[in-house]
């Protein structure tokens, strides 16, 4: 069971747009002497925040702090619980651990694979204090429906909007709609800073906190301590972190947040290019379009009717991978890995329809670096994979 390589060379899954315009905003910081949190990191947050329409911007080291963070300034405690969907990342429910609170699970809609609203109410109890929904491959959860249960029994909302940049809900921008929302600039996200992170808010007292708690809890802007305008006196408030984002990231991140929307606009060329491709065919499902929310295609997740191939979805991603085409997997559901089945039981029939759909998953190369070569190399690779092993 072999295939011929599509290509010369091996088309990486995910690679960064990145021209001279970072490398030279990147040499300038390094060139400047300041290398941590310093003025382009408060630049970098002055125009995140400008962009989305929203008050505070909160630059931090990655996704998986700002949400930590996020959690911190609500005042999540040991016991307490947050819900959030099982297709997802490690990250959204490690998070919750850190405080020796218990994420709790529900399943995801069958079209969009985001947190099913209908099974929230069913998953809250005395102990629930927040929902974090994912907004998967950058599609909007259904944000108004998570916020009516959320006004009901008094819960905050935290997005992790790590794909959801950008993502207009309902003509609303993501990252200005929930209580606080949590952004990832790594490597492979469509605002790519190496590691990075971004908190919004337009509570005061909430960007406040993460703003000290991001760097050590000492008092405000303790990062100017080094310059001529700030002190050398601070207070310890809290026992923080070590969260804050560097200058050199920062730097990158404003070019980058300069070509937000052309690297959009190309990622979406890209999806329909394939959706073209795929559509009608037995064995391939394109992804859905919810009316809803715009799709930024930070992956573009084919799904494999099984029941049409005489292959299996690791049979298919290892031709792929002969085929010299990069593909991935997002995700194998938390609730299927050891560590939550060891420490809550569960089984996998407990979210039936995460567990289906995540053993069918393909997520394709889709970023505004590819050609329209590399484009038609992943359509020819995958209809020829799928035609040779129907059923
Ligand atoms: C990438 C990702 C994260 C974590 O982002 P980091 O910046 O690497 O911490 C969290 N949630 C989802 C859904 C992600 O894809």
């Amino acid at each position: 069971m072999t295939l011929a390589p599509i290509r010369e060379t091996f088309l990486p899954f995910a690679l960064p747009d990145i021209d001279q315009r970072e490398i030279d905003a990147v040499t300038e910081v390094v060139a400047s002497g300041w290398l941590t949190t310093g003025p382009k990191t408060v630049e970098f947050e002055k125009q995140f925040a400008a962009y989305l329409g929203v008050k505070h911007a909160v630059a931090v080291n990655s996704a998986t702090a700002a949400m930590h963070l996020a959690l911190e300034a609500i005042g999540l405690q040991r016991g307490d619980e947050v819900i959030t969907s099982t297709f997802t990342f490690a990250a959204t429910a490690e998070v919750v651990r850190y405080f020796d609170a218990k994420p709790v699970f529900v399943d995801v809609q069958h079209d969009t694979l985001n947190i099913d609203p209908t099974l929230i109410e069913a998953a809250i109890t005395e102990h629930t204090k927040a929902i974090i929904p994912v907004h998967v491959a950058g599609q909007a959860a259904d944000l108004d429906a998570i916020h009516a249960i959320a006004r009901k029994y008094d819960l905050r909302v935290i997005d992790d909007a790590a794909h959801a940049l950008p993502t207009y809900y309902k003509g609303r921008l993501v990252g200005a709609i929930s209580d606080l929302t949590s952004f990832s600039f790594y490597a492979t996200k469509t605002l790519a800073t190496g590691e990075g992170g971004m908190i919004t808010t337009d509570n005061d007292e909430w960007a406040d906190r993460c703003r000290v708690m991001r760097l050590h809890g000492m008092s405000k802007d303790a990062w100017k301590r080094y310059t001529g305008e700030g002190s050398w006196r601070y207070d310890i408030v809290a026992p923080g972190f070590k969260y804050n984002l560097t200058d050199i990231a920062s730097a990158m991140g404003l070019v980058q947040l300069s070509k937000l929307e052309s690297m959009y606009t190309r990622r979406v060329a890209i999806a329909r290019t394939f959706d073209a491709a795929f559509a009608g065919h037995p064995a391939l499902i394109p992804p859905a379009q919810s009316p809803d929310s715009t799709h930024p295609y930070h992956l573009y997740i084919l799904r494999l009717n099984l029941d049409a191939l005489t292959i299996n979805r690791a049979q298919f991603m290892e031709l792929l991978r002969q085929a010299n085409i990069g593909a991935s997997v997002h995700w194998i559901p938390l609730h299927m890995h050891s560590y939550y089945v060891q420490t809550y039981g569960y089984k996998p029939e407990d979210f039936p329809i995460a567990a289906e759909e995540g053993m069918r998953c393909i997520s394709l190369p889709i970023y505004s670096r590819m050609s329209n070569s590399d484009v038609e190399d992943v359509v020819t690779a995958v209809r020829d994979i799928a035609d040779r092993h129907l059923a």
